[in-house]
């Protein structure tokens, strides 16, 4: 994989703990939507961060961070402040990942994201409305606390924009301001269908989050090999 040098346009905190940052690579470099790059810390340390912008945008959005201040999401970010200071660029692995938007499938959708797992749904959402994709598709967002939906709005807006799109939103620790679903995100999913068995299914979120789910969801249904989810391959 090439390592690629990329200025850092941006970067915009989203809320206390999680940050937009915007990349432009040198090179043009191509990207599937639900992939993942790999900001190079060193040659040794590098981190994966899902690329929330939609397929071969020549921009490249991440989101960065996680509920509570986060060590191995705030090193990186520190990384990325010190370069964009310094008005140097960051060096990147892009196009990373096996748990890309599959095209070629007719499947309804399933995407299920946890915290800032939202950033891999995020990408495959805006890529499935860029190509008029008619499948049903339900993106289902998981958060600690509302104030971590940063990109409800936008959201809401992506399920307006088609019939067959719809965003549900999961607080796990609701105030009593809250309308919407609550507990666990994988638990609205399982109360929302009967069986999985017919949906492809893209998961992100915290590692143990990841586990829980491809069990709870094979046991309801779901075809493994119709789930994707790059956070399997460190579990
Ligand atoms: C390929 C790859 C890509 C990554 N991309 C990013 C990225 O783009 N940005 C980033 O900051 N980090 C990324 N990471 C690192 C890591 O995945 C995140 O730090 C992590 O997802 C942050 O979770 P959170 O604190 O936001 O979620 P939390 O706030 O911990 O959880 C959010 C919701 O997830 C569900 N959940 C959490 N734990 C469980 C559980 N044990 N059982 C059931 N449900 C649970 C609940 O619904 C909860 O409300 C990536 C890692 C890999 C391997």
């Amino acid at each position: 994989m090439t390592i690629i040098a990329c200025t850092i346009d941006a970067i915009e905190p989203l809320t206390p703990t999680v940050n937009r940052v915007l990349l432009t690579p040198h090179t043009p470099i191509n990207y599937q939507s639900g992939q993942y790059l790999q900001i190079c810390l060193s040659d040794e340390d590098k981190r994966p961060f899902s690329i929330a912008s939609h397929a071969n945008s020549k921009q490249i959005e991440l989101h960065i961070g996680a509920s509570v201040a986060d060590k191995y999401a705030g090193q990186a970010l520190t990384h990325l402040q010190q370069l964009y200071a310094a008005k140097q660029p960051v060096l990147a692995e892009i196009g990373l990942g096996n748990a890309q938007l599959r095209v070629d499938s007719d499947r309804p959708l399933i995407l299920l994201a946890g915290g800032t797992g939202f950033s891999y749904i995020y990408s495959i959402a805006q890529t499935l409305a860029k190509q008029q994709v008619n499948r049903p598709v339900f993106a289902y967002w998981g958060v600690r606390d509302q104030d971590a939906l940063y990109h409800h709005p936008q959201m809401q807006q992506w399920a307006n924009s088609n019939p067959l799109y719809t965003f549900v939103p999961v607080v796990q620790n609701p105030t009593t301001q809250w309308q919407g679903r609550t507990g666990l995100v994988h638990q609205a999913v399982l109360e929302d269908f009967a069986s999985l068995a017919d949906f492809d299914i893209y998961i992100a979120g915290p590692f143990a989050m990841a586990g829980v789910v491809r069990d709870a969801f094979v046991q309801h249904g779901a075809e493994r090999e119709n789930m994707f989810c790059d956070a399997f391959a460190y579990i």
